[in-house]
């Protein structure tokens, strides 16, 4: 079975594990703030708050966003529902910004048509999550300027994309937002089996992040409302969690981080053969925009072409011959769920429409070359 993505563990990575468990800290221990400092450091942000997963990010940020009942979260359809159910999380009501039908993130005319149209109502988002499809970065200007212009807070949902860059920039820097998420998601960039990690330049919103991650409460003397020299003495300031990520995921995550650079140049070079040995096929290539150094997550090929429900057809013959070939993604307020809140098919016609004709080819820095001409081989026969 060829998978769509998977983990590239080594050695190395195996040793650092196996050391922390031999270590007093399972927890709670040096490796954490560690590879918090090492994931900021390599975007460029001041602050790196670590957890278990960047569901578990995407909701303590919308909370340090001041996200809650009666505010508006937008996102795009095109992406993983955890980027619009964080919203849903704090009590908040959501709502989508149609795709770009290139870049496939989130449309910057849809946006400002939605924010002139949604200001007129009273009714502009206090959050807007912007998704990095595929690795590749969402103008992140544009998007910074309407931010200033109306208002809204910016989390960038960066679970594609650690290793990018956008006009040179790391994402991940927030010089245009306020906090982005990664994913540690084995089939993500690098992994921590599961885990999630947001950066941030404001030292407030960092100080209560790491709050929410435990519980809402502090150690620190300095932070307390009423000090005390007790050793047993802690304070719950707010209503937190448990998100913590472990030692052991830390450590995997040091050591995956170093090896960052490497992956995502493997997988340009994999997309790069793709380009090469498919573009004579009838379908359309995954689209770059010049400013975008992509942290290429998944390579996603559209069949526009042939009969009505051909992507179908492909889909099915692949996976019959073990290539485990992926939709990314289902228009999010197309779910059951979503249509429960009155969101209907025809809400966001450019997503659903590339929704029919998508599909994601292997593509993970584990994926040897003969792998991949065996996934080439298989889809040119779909096509005679
Ligand atoms: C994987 C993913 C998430 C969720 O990540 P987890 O770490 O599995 O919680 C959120 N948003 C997007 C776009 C993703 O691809």
């Amino acid at each position: 079975m060829i998978p769509y993505g998977r983990q590239l563990i080594s050695n190395d990575d195996i040793a650092e594990v196996v050391e922390v468990l031999k270590s007093d800290f399972l927890t709670q221990g040096p490796r954490t703030p560690q590879f918090e400092e090492a994931v900021a450091a390599y975007v460029g942000a001041k602050y790196g708050i670590a957890v278990n997963s960047a569901t578990s990010a995407l909701h303590i940020a919308c909370l340090v966003a001041g996200l809650g009942p009666g505010d508006v979260l937008w996102t795009s359809p095109n992406s993983f529902v955890a980027s619009s159910n964080c919203g849903l999380y704090c009590g908040a009501s959501v709502d989508f910004v149609d795709i770009d039908p290139n870049t496939l993130n989130i449309s910057i005319e849809s946006l400002k048509l939605k924010l002139e149209d949604a200001e007129k109502k009273g009714k502009l988002p206090k959050v807007v999550i912007p998704v990095h499809f595929a690795g590749q970065s969402c103008d992140m200007q544009a998007i910074g300027d309407l931010g200033k212009q109306y208002g809204f807070k910016i989390i960038e949902d960066a679970s594609h994309a650690i290793g990018g860059r956008w006009d040179g920039v790391s994402i991940g820097s927030c010089i245009y937002s306020d906090m982005t998420v990664f994913s540690f998601h084995p089939v993500k960039i690098i992994t921590t089996g599961e885990g999630g990690l947001i950066t941030t330049n404001n030292s407030e919103f960092a100080e209560k992040l790491i709050l929410l991650r435990t519980h809402g409460i502090t150690r620190d003397q300095a932070k307390m409302r009423f000090p005390s020299d007790h050793g047993w003495y802690y304070e719950q300031q707010s209503l937190g969690f448990n998100y913590r990520i472990t030692e052991m995921q830390a450590a995997l995550g040091l050591s995956q981080l170093k090896k960052l650079d490497q992956f995502v140049a493997t997988r340009h070079k994999l997309a790069k053969r793709y380009d090469e040995l498919i573009n004579d096929l009838p379908i359309s290539l995954p689209w770059s925009d010049p400013r975008s150094f992509s942290a290429y997550h998944l390579y996603v090929i559209q069949v526009k072409y042939g009969e009505l429900y051909f992507r179908d057809k492909i889909f099915h013959r692949l996976r019959g011959k073990g290539i485990f070939v992926n939709l990314h993604y289902i228009p999010i307020h197309t779910q059951p769920y979503y249509q429960s809140m009155g969101f209907k098919c025809g809400d966001f016609p450019v997503a659903e429409k590339y929704a029919q004709c998508a599909l994601t080819l292997p593509m993970y820095p584990a994926l040897s070359e003969n792998e991949q001409d065996v996934v080439i081989k298989e889809l040119r026969e779909c096509f005679v």
